[in-house]
């Protein structure tokens, strides 16, 4: 657990303390006090409602003190309180006081789809040598990176921090507070393009993760263009001193072989140990690409190709993806609707359609958003990849579907193929009635569409 003064913390935010008359050491942060625990310093932060409403709360829980920046005057005076102009900008500033005081190697992970996966495979190869802190489930944004630092022990030797995004420079930002040692890009999709643009820009933002950088080592899919150019271009050239790179052919510097795909696990092997396979617990052949950046990021930290098989043999991923479930009426149910973007919808059902199972197999897609203007002809465009003949049915939800279900309806058998919009009752019921034993239905949706709630809704009850 970690332990700051109060001075500590005053100097790290660049504040002004005051009621410093009972200090107790401060142990922990917490923006929200729902979560907040005792010893936590608050910190109010204004978004849609104004932190410093809560501080009451935050008292009665314990907290040890609180940053402020409403009107001094409308300050508690029973706990300490440290004056600061931004509460944002103080908590982000005293992340990376507390990181460079503890230095341990950083390791940023960002990328469209992939992220949270490939942080915790890196997490598992760097915890074969070193003690590891990772980023807790999806806290990968401008309040989740610092929450993730201020959170690590301070014997932590490597620090693995997911970094996400929606927009240019927010990226950046992040960087520039953690200061990657290793930085690693996954893949470049089309996820937030509404914010980005184009393809492009989106590899662009990306590419911010190199301005913290100072002379480290970049990990990216060099078989990606919109990176390769801009980083052989001399894009990264200030910031980074080794570049490596994965993907599936020769060319680059780790590449995946044989790969077999199994309904829960995948085996590849890599050009680098051509004798030795490395078995990922999880299924989906994109989850190799994954681990070959997990690998290089090992070999970056000085851990060997095998004990990176080792571990990763072994890892766990963060629950919600691809999760298989046990479903109503004896189905399975395989759980991908976290979140979706067109290129993890298309790599998901790639997967799907490749594995053999006892029954029907089903899939039940709900709307991917965030897509801006051209959201009408990704989703149409689906159909070019949903091989009818592959599933037994085809379920699309929204109103985004329907645009796929419009243009899957020109060639598919009408019994195949159905839409739902509106009440998600309507789809359950759809469901409740029709699911039978050896079914396997897979779901992928955006978050927001609440396809989660379907799914949470068609389990088999314990
Ligand atoms: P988020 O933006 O929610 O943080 P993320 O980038 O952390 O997402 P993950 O949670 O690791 O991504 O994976 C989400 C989904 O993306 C997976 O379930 C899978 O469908 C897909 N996916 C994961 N890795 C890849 C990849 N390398 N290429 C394409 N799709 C991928
Ligand atoms: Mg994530």
């Amino acid at each position: 657990m970690p332990n700051w003064t109060l001075n500590e913390i005053t100097q790290a935010v660049n504040g002004k303390a005051m009621n410093t008359e009972s200090i107790k050491p401060v142990s922990g942060v917490s923006f929200d006090t729902r979560t907040l625990s005792q010893g936590d310093l608050f910190i109010p932060l204004t978004a849609e409602r104004n932190g410093h409403d809560f501080i009451q709360t935050a008292i009665d829980k314990g907290a040890s003190a609180a940053l402020w920046s409403d009107p001094v005057e409308n300050a508690p005076d029973d706990i300490p309180v440290i004056k600061v102009k931004d509460t944002l900008k103080a908590f982000q500033s005293f992340a990376k006081y507390y990181l460079h005081d503890v230095s341990p190697k950083v390791i940023g992970i960002t990328g469209s789809n992939g992220k949270t996966t490939t942080k915790d495979m890196v997490a598992a190869v760097s915890s074969f040598k070193y003690k590891t802190h990772k980023t807790d489930g999806n806290f990968n944004n401008h309040l989740g990176l610092p929450k993730t630092i201020l959170d690590m022990d301070r014997d932590t030797e490597v620090i693995v921090l997911e970094m996400g995004m929606s927009e240019k420079g927010e990226i950046d930002t992040l960087s520039k507070i953690a200061r990657p040692d290793i930085a690693v890009i996954t893949m470049i999709g089309e996820s937030h393009i509404e914010y980005l643009g184009s393809r492009d820009g989106i590899a662009e933002a990306k590419l911010e993760i190199v301005e913290g950088m100072d002379q480290g080592t970049l990990i990216y899919p060099g078989e990606e263009q919109l990176l390769y150019t801009r980083i052989n271009n001399g894009w990264v050239d200030r910031k980074v001193k080794t570049i490596k790179t994965f993907g599936k052919t020769e060319g680059v510097d780790l590449f995946s072989t044989e790969i077999q795909t199994a309904m829960k696990q995948t085996i590849f092997k890599t050009n680098q140990k051509p004798d030795v396979a490395c078995t990922l617990p999880i299924p989906g052949e994109y989850n190799v690409q994954n681990a070959l950046a997990a690998i290089l990021a090992g070999e970056a930290l000085g851990v060997s190709t095998e004990d990176s098989y080792a571990q990763l043999s072994s890892f766990k991923l963060t629950k919600n993806r691809l999760e298989w479930l046990d479903g109503i009426n004896g189905s399975t149910l395989l759980n991908d609707a976290y979140n979706a973007s067109p290129s993890s919808m298309r790599a998901v059902l790639n997967y799907f359609k490749g594995i053999d199972v006892a029954g029907r197999k089903i899939i039940v897609l709900g709307d991917i958003l965030e897509l801006g203007a051209g959201a009408e002809a990704i989703h149409r465009d689906l159909h070019k990849r949903i091989d009818a003949g592959s599933f037994d049915e085809v379920i699309l939800y929204g109103d985004l579907m329907h645009h796929l279900y419009e243009a899957m309806s020109e060639k598919t058998n009408a019994s195949k193929i159905h839409f739902f919009s509106g009440d998600k009752n309507t789809l359950v019921s759809y469901l409740e009635k029709n699911l039978r034993s050896n079914d396997t239905v897979l779901f992928k949706s955006s978050f927001s569409t609440g396809m989660l709630e379907v799914v949470t809704k068609l389990r088999q009850q314990e």
